[in-house]
């Protein structure tokens, strides 16, 4: 069993990288921020303010996350039974979920969640804290990021692709703005583990990213004389 954790700030291309190697190597893929983004969703639709560490903490008892895997269509996610996959993925919910994501209840919600996820299984997770909160015995940590800028470039392509036409410079803003509220919040912020890889992708392309990572997986398995 391996279990790798990929922690890093958004737009470092964590979750298209560990999706394809969950999909090469026939392991499960977790996407953290998925979840996350739920609650600043459903804390968006019932125009609850998304900062207010009460009333979120209240709203947990209302929801009911689940999560598919399949090699096809990668993670689902589903928010009191909708599949909201799609309709997290907009700069409103990115923004929501930082914000709700410094409330601890929500974390300690969450965190249950997340560690049933990688109980006995080879898994790829990523998000924040994989390496220092959720899974802290990792057999593989990878701590991937990237220049605000191309980060941000990434982001702003994504968008263009979805039909979306939010500016580069509001990308840009939004990137640096959640770099700061996920680093500097009391509640696991986002910092590379002491012993996790760090990945900067910067001048890195995609297929190299996943390569070095693979090679990684395989050399530890083999290290620690365990299946992937
Ligand atoms: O990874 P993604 O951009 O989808 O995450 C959305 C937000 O959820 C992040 O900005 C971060 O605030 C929060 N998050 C977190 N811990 C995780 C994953 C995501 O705090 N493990």
């Amino acid at each position: 069993m391996i279990r790798v954790a990929i922690d890093g700030p958004s737009g470092a291309g964590k979750s298209t990288v560990a999706k394809r190697i969950a999909k090469d190597f026939s392991i499960i893929y977790v996407d953290t921020g998925a979840m996350y983004r739920c609650i600043g969703l459903y804390a968006l639709r019932q125009q609850i303010d998304t900062k207010n560490t009460d009333l979120i903490t209240a709203l947990l008892t209302d929801i009911n996350l689940k999560t598919a895997y399949n090699e096809q269509t990668g993670q689902r996610i589903f928010l009191n039974n909708e599949d909201v996959s799609d309709a997290i993925r907009t700069p409103e919910a990115s923004m929501a979920a930082s914000d709700v994501s410094a409330i601890p209840a929500v974390r300690a919600f969450l965190l249950d969640l997340q560690q049933n996820m990688a109980k006995q299984q080879s898994l790829i997770m990523d998000g924040r804290d994989i390496g220092t909160v959720v899974i802290p015995d990792a057999e593989l940590k990878i701590f991937l990021t990237a220049s605000p800028e191309s980060r941000a470039k990434r982001r702003h392509l994504e968008y263009l692709q979805k039909g979306m036409n939010n500016s580069y410079e509001e990308i840009l803003k939004d990137v640096i703005q959640r770099d700061r509220q996920d680093s500097t919040r009391a509640s696991a912020p986002l910092r590379q583990a002491e012993d996790a890889v760090l990945l900067d992708t910067t001048t890195i392309g995609f297929e190299e990213t996943v390569s070095i990572i693979k090679d990684m997986i395989q050399k530890k398995a083999a290290q620690l004389s365990t299946s992937i």
